[in-house]
């Protein structure tokens, strides 16, 4: 299983607009963070978690020419507002809808936003989609057994995925003593970590080497980064041996 950080930042992304501070004039390409979002590739299939507002050009980057589904961690813009632009794919694959699986609760904000792709009078080119419902209940996916691990994202849901000894966990505040249960034996874990302050919905650094170290992974990625966390050459500096921001680009493999 191959998995490729498609995008690293927070939901402004990083450089923000405007910004002036040291982190956004860095020149650093691992200090320029699109909207968070992995790939996961195995011989049978490539599925994308989340897609946000930077999807095509992380699409175009990565030279990704086939795409199987789309698994949503939860409906903020952030994460969902690229899914117009899996359309090529859906028209390279026979006009096949997209599969999209996704929590109850994060459908409805979707179908608002692409209301046309659910329309009865679909206009020609729209996307479609093949929505699955999920929940806690693992499910299989071509030949990857998930597992989503449901978090608390201030009021909202949002979910975990893990995949044997891989575990992606982005978007949330608290963590539940039976999510970090589901998450034990987790070897490879890339987790949200937003900046260094407390934050009412998303962990900080600290929280996050906290949750890694008492998972006892062997390598832990921080995503969902904003430019008050610090030059990532400043940051890596800091962090234990087997822990690191996650950057745009990044690609490792994880033997079964
Ligand atoms: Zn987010
Ligand atoms: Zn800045
Ligand atoms: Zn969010």
């Amino acid at each position: 299983m191959q998995i490729t950080v498609l995008g690293s930042g927070t939901s402004q992304g990083v450089p923000v607009i405007g910004c002036k501070c040291p982190v956004c004039q860095s020149t650093d390409p691992r200090d320029k963070r699109t909207r968070t979002s992995i790939l996961i590739r195995t011989d049978k299939v490539t599925v994308a978690v989340d897609a946000g507002p930077d999807f095509r050009q992380q699409m175009l980057r990565e030279g990704i020419d086939h795409l199987d589904a789309v698994f949503i961690t939860h409906e903020h813009k952030d994460h969902i507002g690229g899914l117009d632009d899996v359309r090529p794919y859906i028209f390279m694959q026979d006009n096949k809808p997209m599969p999209l699986y996704v929590e109850e609760t994060s459908l409805p904000e979707i179908k608002r936003e692409f209301s046309y792709a659910f329309s009865d009078h679909l206009y020609p080119g729209a996307p479609t989609y093949d929505v699955h419902i999920i929940d806690e209940t693992p499910f299989t996916f071509g030949d990857l057994y998930v597992e989503p691990i449901k978090l608390k994202h201030y009021t909202l849901t949002c979910y975990a995925f893990r995949i044997g000894k891989f575990a992606y966990v982005t978007d949330f505040s608290e963590i539940s003593d039976e999510a970090l249960d589901r998450l034990r034996g987790v070897e490879y874990m890339i987790i949200e970590a937003l900046g260094r302050h407390k934050h009412y919905s998303h962990i900080n650094l600290e929280q996050a080497v906290q949750i890694a170290t008492d998972l006892k992974v062997k390598k832990a990625w921080f995503t969902h980064c904003s430019h008050h966390m610090g030059k990532a050459v400043d940051v890596n500096a800091e962090l234990p041996d087997n822990m690191m921001l996650a950057y745009d680009g990044l690609s490792f493999v994880i033997n079964d």
